[in-house]
């Protein structure tokens, strides 16, 4: 019989590489979305048969509980949610429902029908905020400085509570920044990789970015959906931290970025305090031993590689275009 894992917010960024993972891995994908989907990318997938998208409003907690009792998928990975900690700040009611209560319905919707489907939560390094212990593990106590980050702190103790009230195979991934072509250019990471080639390109003249000594672990979306993976098909559910372990200053990000096109960061970019957040918080640094040890993942792509593979793919993007 075919294994069915159901990936909510199929149209992001992670989903996509998810979805593709576990379609190569033997799956049928149920991709759910709040809209009608129609995109090229996702169509390849549906192509192969393997993927199917169901319009799924997850604030509606009955909508919910009929998908998982049609489907009764083996894996769910609970992915959707708004994702952007600037929006947050404009928005902190509609991101707590799409965070918060997402994660309560599926949780009851696997509570009430008794479906022995194991939940995925993408969590955030947003979590530990101002904490002031360095490095974080998945015991270091949650100080969110953010809407977003206190949208993911209450959604990973519900997580982390279902499991140990209900007994429900409920984890949650707590994901430190990851990066693609496919990251949308409200992020950081690809509006510096999408300024740098529009530079170089001759289509922009400045970069306009706000504070560059922040500090950030980036990795590569592609390898963190295998560890997202790899975290339903452990014997016992558990939280862990998905990182690379290693802290980047946002400057160190534009230079190789300029760099790779072959300019001097400094001639184009203009700090701009619009883009200065009302509460940065500290940016905490992984510890990714437990991970390493217990989950058996370990991330082979750090910042330079990750420049290196976006500024590759939106220069050939641009080539494309011409
Ligand atoms: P994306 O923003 O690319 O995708 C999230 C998806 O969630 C969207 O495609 C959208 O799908 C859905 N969504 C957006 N807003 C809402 C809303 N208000 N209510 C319900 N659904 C919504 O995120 P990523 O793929 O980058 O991240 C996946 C998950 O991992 C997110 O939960 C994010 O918070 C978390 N995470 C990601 C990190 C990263 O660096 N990428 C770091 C830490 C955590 P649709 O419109 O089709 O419904």
């Amino acid at each position: 019989m075919c294994r069915i894992a159901l990936v909510t917010g199929i149209t992001g960024q992670d989903a996509y590489y998810l979805a593709s993972h576990l379609i190569n891995s033997g799956y049928k994908v149920i991709g759910t979305s709040r809209s009608v989907v129609n995109s090229s990318r996702l169509q390849e997938l549906i192509d192969t048969k393997s993927l199917s998208i169901e319009k799924l409003d997850l604030l509606d907690t009955n909508a919910v509980k009929t998908t998982i009792t049609k489907y009764k998928p083996e894996h769910i990975f609970h992915l959707a949610g708004q994702s952007s900690v600037a929006n947050s700040f404009d928005d902190p009611g509609g991101t707590f429902l799409s965070i918060v209560n997402t994660t309560y319905h599926l949780l009851e919707a696997v509570r009430q029908t008794s479906a022995t489907s194991r939940i995925f939560f993408a969590g955030s390094s947003e979590v530990f905020g101002g904490n002031q212990k360095q490095p974080v593990t998945c015991s270091t106590p949650t100080d969110p400085q953010n809407p977003y980050a206190m949208a993911k702190a209450v959604a990973l103790n519900l997580v982390q509570k279902f499991r140990t009230i209900y007994g429900i195979y409920a984890c949650t991934g707590v994901l430190f920044s990851h990066e693609s072509p496919l990251r949308s250019e409200r992020f950081v990471s690809q509006k510096i990789i999408a300024g740098a080639c529009a530079i170089a390109n001759g289509e922009q003249d400045k970069l306009h970015l706000g504070n560059l000594s922040l500090q950030r672990d980036w990795g590569w979306a592609p390898e963190y959906v295998e560890a997202m993976a790899k975290m339903l098909r452990l014997e016992e559910p558990n939280d862990f931290i998905i990182a690379t372990g290693q802290m980047n200053r946002i400057e160190e990000f534009v230079a190789q970025a300029f760099s790779e096109v072959g300019l001097d960061w400094e001639k184009y970019v203009v700090l701009d305090k619009q883009f200065f957040r009302p509460n940065e918080g500290l940016h905490p640094i992984a510890d990714t031993a437990d991970t390493t040890q217990h989950l058996g993942w370990t991330a082979t792509t750090t910042m330079r590689g990750v420049v290196q593979k976006m500024v590759d793919a939106c220069q050939n993007q641009m080539s494309r275009c011409e």
